[in-house]
């Protein structure tokens, strides 16, 4: 079962709570970009196997979005994060670092 707390109201709750929101932190292209940008931005996602960074709505509870860093695998979460912060926090990437040495960044 994945439970993720809720940076907002700090309720720790269970997937069926959240509307999952797919990837984080992607780089918007509009106007002015180039045909490969937006199709990047349109269709392009990852889809690792290991640390993930995601888009979740607290649906069934304070209804915001926030993101979460996680594990595809073991479902190990290593930290939730309001929405509006643009590069996940220190604490987060450290902590990661530290479980997971062999891994290459978010981007
Ligand atoms: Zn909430």
């Amino acid at each position: 079962m994945l439970l993720l707390e809720c940076p907002y109201c700090g309720v720790k709750a269970e997937e069926t709570e959240l509307s999952p929101g797919y990837e984080a932190h992607l780089k918007r292209y509009g106007p002015g970009s180039t045909d490969e940008e937006f199709e990047a931005y349109m269709f392009a996602r990852k889809n690792p196997k290991g640390v993930h960074f995601e888009r979740w709505r607290h649906t069934y509870g304070c209804g915001k979005w926030f993101l979460a860093a996680r594990c595809t695998a073991t479902l190990e979460v290593f930290g939730t994060y309001p929405a509006q912060v643009g590069e996940p926090p220190a604490e987060i990437i450290e902590k990661i670092k530290a479980r997971r040495p062999d891994w290459k960044g978010y981007k």
